[in-house]
Formats: C-alpha cells, structure tokens, sequence
C-alpha cells in the first residue's frame, strides 16, 4: 500500500464508504461544498484524468458517478466536477469526481451551492 490518502480511503481503511465495486469506491467530502458532495474514486491509484489510460476503468468510473447519483437519490439533478491539475484547483493527486447536488424538493442551480472552486 502506498501513502496515498485516497488509496486508502477508496480500499476501506480510512474512512467510511458510501458505495464501492470492484473498480470503485465514494465517499462524503469532508468539506462539503453543496449539501449533498461526494467525491467518487477508483480503487487502483491513479493521479489524474492526464494519467488515465485505462478505457475500461474510465467507463467504470463514469457509470460509477452515474450509480452513486442514484443511489443517494439524485436522478436527474446533479453536477459532476474534476480538477485536473494544480491549475485548476486539484489538490489531492488521485483521481477524483465531485458529485454535488441537492435532496429533491430544492432546486440545486438557483441556491447558491454551485460553486466554481471545489
Ligand atoms: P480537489 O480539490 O483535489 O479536486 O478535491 C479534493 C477534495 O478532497 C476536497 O473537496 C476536500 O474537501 C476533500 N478531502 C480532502 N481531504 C479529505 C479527507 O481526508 N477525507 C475526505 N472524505 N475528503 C477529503
Ligand atoms: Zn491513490
């Protein structure tokens, strides 16, 4: 195992998991920016979207967001975001998607809780 935070968290010995297959793992932001934010993961390391080069697990990981939106109940009301890069705000170097949205009866795009740096 190496000392990635988010190896560690993804292969359940860190923190608890909200949902998990064999490709991939989510889990709460421990600073949520909207109030539902949850950062999906895949289990292998991999540094970024530059450094994925796997075509399989980047469809896994897409169907992944897509499962765990519906899973915590967000079918057709939630945003999906990935910093790629220092430059563009990404602070922990293991792939990660942001899926950020809203309990229904609220509407997500008119509340505020987008945000443009996450
Ligand atoms: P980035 O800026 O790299 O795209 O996003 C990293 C995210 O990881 C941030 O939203 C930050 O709040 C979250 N984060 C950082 N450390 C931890 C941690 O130890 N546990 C969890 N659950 N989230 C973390
Ligand atoms: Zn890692």
């Amino acid at each position: 195992m190496n000392d990635c935070l988010f190896c560690g968290i993804a292969n359940g010995s860190v923190e608890h998991l909200l949902w998990q297959n064999e490709h991939a793992a989510a889990f709460k932001d421990i600073h949520p920016k909207a109030p539902i934010h949850i950062l999906i993961v895949p289990k292998r390391h991999v540094e970024n979207l530059d450094a994925l080069d796997d075509p399989n697990l980047a469809g896994q990981l897409l169907l992944a967001v897509r499962e765990v939106a519906h899973t915590v109940g967000l079918k057709g009301r939630y945003r999906v975001a990935l910093n790629n890069g220092r430059p563009a705000g990404q602070i922990i170097d293991h792939l990660h998607f942001h899926l950020l949205g809203q309990s229904a009866g609220h509407d997500f795009a008119t509340t505020g809780a987008e945000s443009d740096s996450l």
